[in-house]
């Protein structure tokens, strides 16, 4: 398919886009999880020039009862753009855009959250775009998984979504808001890195299968750091509280030094990517509030998950709403 943007040059003879990217350069990502005080679990996203805020309440029961279900729990995941999110305001309220996301996101967090734990319960997700610059849905679902985490939800995995596609006739990681307007394709993608199960696929534009493979793949790795920094920013979280006593309050954890570094892909071959370091306890909400920051900084390895300390669902918390089950 020719590109009927010809004029607008995505990719510059040295596969410079831009934004100054090369093709298979993620933008810059920062996580922060447990943002929120009244929320059971919430994150903060920035992933280039987007921003999302999550927040998580749940499990609870459901209302109306008609929408219980009485062999397993639901996922409902509300996204909603902002007024001010885009530079022409957007009319406040769900549109059809944000009725499908927010359906794709539910079924995608449903395929990670052990639903059958907690029959005739939902789980709210809320997911707020303050500002949108192309890939909102998977940050928004990237974002929510580290939310539902940070709520101590019972799950298998988090969901890590990114959208890569066709830009100037190359196949780019990572497509950005004049990519998505100009590009040729673009290819929303979630998976659950500890099964390699994708849970979230659709497609905008034209690839051959043979571009449609290599962007899955492309995709595929690109999760895997962004696995990385979901997982950091819990672990960053959780951090903060080691070894205190009840009640007992301390300083945020450090957050790193730099903002964020985000280099080329890592060239791990897929079949080593599905890589289980992920939950196999649900977490527990820590007692007090703090704001944690995960970076990942070129170079520089992501702390590890494995050894946490694991705690009971705290049902007690006056924010909670965990008394569903
Ligand atoms: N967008 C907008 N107004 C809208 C919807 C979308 O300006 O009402 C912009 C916004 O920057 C968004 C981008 O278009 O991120 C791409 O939207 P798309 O529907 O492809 O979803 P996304 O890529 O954000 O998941």
């Amino acid at each position: 398919m020719s590109d009927p943007y010809s004029n607008m040059k995505l990719v510059d003879e040295n596969g410079v886009r831009l934004d100054g990217r090369r093709l298979d350069e993620l933008r810059p990502i920062r996580i922060e999880a447990g943002v929120l005080n009244r929320a059971d679990g919430s994150c903060y996203l920035e992933w280039g020039n987007n921003k999302v805020l999550v927040g998580v309440y749940g499990p609870r029961e459901v209302h109306p009862k008609h929408m219980q279900n009485p062999l397993r729990g639901i996922v409902q995941a509300r996204y909603n753009m902002a007024s001010f999110s885009v530079s022409e305001r957007k009319r406040p309220g769900p549109d059809r855009r944000a009725v499908e996301i927010s359906k794709i996101t539910s079924e995608a967090l449903e395929a990670v959250v052990l639903v059958d734990q907690f029959p005739r319960t939902t789980v709210d997700v809320y997911i707020e775009v303050l500002e949108a610059s192309a890939g909102t849905r998977c940050a928004g679902l990237t974002a929510a998984s580290v939310a539902l985490a940070d709520a101590g939800i019972p799950m298998k995995d988090m969901v890590v979504a990114i959208a890569s596609g066709k830009i100037g006739d190359h196949l780019a990681l990572d497509i950005g808001r004049a990519e998505d307007n100009f590009g040729q394709a673009d290819v929303p993608f979630g998976v659950i890195p500890r099964t390699g199960e994708i849970v979230l696929l659709q497609m905008d534009g034209h690839l051959t299968k043979e571009e449609f493979e290599t962007v899955i793949e492309m995709n595929m790795r690109a999760a895997m750091q962004v696995y990385e920094l979901q997982k950091a920013a819990l672990v960053r979280r959780y951090s903060a509280f080691a070894g205190l006593a009840p009640g007992e309050e301390s300083e945020p954890a450090a957050p790193a030094a730099a903002p964020v570094a985000t280099g080329p892909m890592a060239a791990a071959p897929v079949a080593e990517l599905g890589h289980p370091e992920g939950f196999k306890e649900p977490l527990a909400p820590p007692p007090v509030d703090a704001k944690v920051e995960a970076v990942l900084v070129e170079g520089e390895a992501a702390p590890e998950v494995e050894g946490e300390e694991v705690e009971e669902p705290n049902g007690d918390d006056e924010a909670s709403s965990g008394g569903g089950y």
